[in-house]
């Protein structure tokens, strides 16, 4: 089995709007049923978990009714951090999941992610456990301090930046998690970074540059033009 969890219990802070950047109309559609839409036509993916605040339950069952989204398995609620939503839904997967099966961890602040490198990074995670979607950097990269002050370049051809979806099979993700707890990590901003804590490497699988995550109201812009396009 394959399971995808979609994550949207974030309050989208950056945004600046009172509407969570996940459920923001965007030509008319919630943000999030963009990628949901994609995952429930991809024959790869078995199963939706959503993960969400639990005032957004009863939305989020009207949006599974309006768009046909017949592979939502479950509504999960989200807890103070990404990687706590995260772990909420692994925990309520617990006894359905077995150890082989591939977890799928989507931000739903990526709307415009494509099945073909879904399929891609299924693969990719069926023979080493650990994957996660990716893009090239090709502009030049410095790193600086906090107060953007130049400290050196970084060569770009050692650089990738990190998207999701991100895959695992169901005993990686889940021992991880375990071990950043172990280890009092509360706050980490992915969730590959986490299976180095178990000693597990992952692999990128280099996926397509339209697969941002919307975080600024400039990025709606952008998205609404290559969604026209
Ligand atoms: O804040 P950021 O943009 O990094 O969040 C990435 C994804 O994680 C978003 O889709 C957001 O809804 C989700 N998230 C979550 N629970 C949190 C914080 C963020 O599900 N507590």
């Amino acid at each position: 089995m394959n399971y995808i969890i979609v994550l949207a219990s974030g309050s989208g802070k950056r945004m600046g709007t009172s509407t969570p950047k996940q459920f923001i109309d965007v030509l008319g559609k919630p943000l999030i049923c963009y990628s949901l839409q994609t995952f429930n036509a991809n024959k790869n993916i078995d199963e939706i978990i959503i993960v969400t605040k639990k005032k957004y339950f009863a939305k989020i069952y009207d949006l599974i009714d309006k768009y046909n989204l017949d592979k939502v398995h479950m509504l999960v609620k989200g807890g103070k951090y990404r990687q706590e939503s995260t772990y909420n839904a692994l925990m309520a997967l617990h006894g359905f999941a077995n150890k082989d099966d591939i977890i799928l961890i989507h931000d739903s602040a990526r709307p415009l992610v494509k099945n073909d490198d879904v399929n891609r990074l299924i693969e990719c995670a069926k023979k080493h456990k650990a994957a996660t979607l990716g893009s090239k950097v090709f502009d030049t990269t410095a790193k600086v301090t906090k107060r953007n002050k130049f400290v050196d370049i970084v060569p770009r051809d050692e650089l990738m930046s990190i998207q999701t979806p991100q895959a695992f099979t169901y005993s990686v993700i889940y021992r991880a998690h375990k071990k950043a707890i172990q280890n009092s990590i509360k706050n980490a901003s992915d969730d590959a970074q986490l299976v180095k804590l178990i000693n597990k490497n992952f692999y990128l699988v280099e996926g397509s540059k339209t697969n941002f995550k919307v975080t600024t109201i400039q990025d709606l812009d952008l998205l609404e033009a290559l969604i026209r396009k």
